[in-house]
């Protein structure tokens, strides 16, 4: 008899993972040679040269694999092709060269500009490079997130983050999480992919243990308005602040219990990118993820998520208090 792997999605879940793995390794040997400091210098070009490299590796595999799906990513090559960064480029060259040798320049870039996708279609892939630039630069969380997007749902997602440590994997130097619709998340050791058995999402909810986690950054989310909503819910713990979907991976591995993105800005639209791999690697770990306004993340606008306002993660069993505290609060 022959398996249906399309249904399951094992396939698509394997390359996701080398795909990723792959893209982190890259990643990993720019930040290694980050001199400490760097981001004092306002010199972008490391993080620039690995997000390229990130998604030229993760692009050539997907379109390799699946050359009929449209890849919605961050980054375009046209940048890499001005006179003005010709070493930048030459750099991403050299950095996927000590992955794939016989890679040529022009591949390399057309590999590039396979993420340049931006519209809805029936089925594709979603791919932030690095999520988390400010993070990779002072050294600390950063994350490459890919996912598949199938009718308008994430079906498959993979999370690497190089940097994160779970408190219940405390050999791990990094971690990858994989997620497939309605058959679980998995957690796996980057350095040597072995399977993280014991770790799972916290059923905690006494305020006094409760943990949040927000974003690094005051311009990407209201850390005033976490402190509300927490002082709100009893929660008297410090936020956990960190760069990147690390914060979903937090959730889904049981380091905290909620993750709040409150709008900081009144125009401001998220990603695809941003949200997609991390959504379904804590919501098949248990937990939920909607909007501010507790609506679900709806993926059927191209690269944006346009009915949406904010992001609220949770362990699940917290995720109405926060809602209901969140209205109160009058935050929009
Ligand atoms: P984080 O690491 O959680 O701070 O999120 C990083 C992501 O925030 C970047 O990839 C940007 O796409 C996104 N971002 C940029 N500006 C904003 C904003 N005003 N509000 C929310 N997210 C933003
Ligand atoms: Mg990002």
């Amino acid at each position: 008899m022959e398996l249906n792997l399309k249904h399951t999605y094992y396939s698509e879940k394997m390359i996701a993972l080398a795909a990723v793995r792959e893209a982190a390794d890259l990643c990993r040997n720019v930040q290694r040679e980050l001199a400490p400091g760097e981001i004092q210098k306002k010199d972008r070009s490391p993080v620039t040269i690995a997000d390229f490299g990130s998604q030229a590796l993760v692009c050539s595999r997907l379109r390799k694999a699946y050359p009929n799906d449209p890849i919605i990513a961050e980054e375009v090559a046209d940048e890499l092709r001005t006179e003005e960064n010709i070493l930048v480029k030459d750099q991403v060259v050299s950095r996927v060269r000590e992955i794939r040798p016989d890679a040529s320049e022009a591949a390399i870039l057309e590999w590039i500009d396979y993420g340049g996708h931006k519209d809805q279609a029936p089925r594709y892939w979603t791919l932030d490079p690095i999520d988390g630039t400010k993070g990779f630069l002072r050294g600390d969380q950063y994350a490459v997130a890919l996912a598949l997007i199938a009718d308008g749902e994430v079906v498959v997602a993979a999370l690497a983050c190089p940097n994160l440590t779970l408190s219940m994997a405390p050999d791990s130097k990094g971690i990858i999480a994989i997620a497939v619709k309605g058959q679980g998340t998995e957690f796996f050791q980057l350095q040597d992919m072995k399977v993280l058995e014991k770790v799972s999402i916290s059923k905690q909810i006494e305020p006094d243990k409760v943990r949040f986690s927000e974003s690094v950054e005051s311009t990407h989310t209201s850390h005033s308005g976490a402190q509300l909503i927490a002082q709100y819910l009893g929660i008297s713990g410090k936020s956990v602040r960190l760069d990147s979907q690390a914060k979903y991976a937090v959730v889904a591995g049981g380091d905290a219990e909620i993750y709040m993105r409150l709008p900081s800005d009144r125009r401001y639209v998220e990603n695809i990118w941003d949200h997609a791999a991390g959504m379904l690697i804590v919501e098949e770990a248990g937990g939920k993820v909607t909007d501010i306004n507790g609506k679900p993340l709806i993926y059927k606008h191209g690269y944006q998520l346009k009915e949406n306002r904010g992001v609220i993660v949770s362990n699940s069993l917290l995720h109405d208090p926060l809602l209901k505290a969140i209205a109160k609060a009058g935050i929009k």
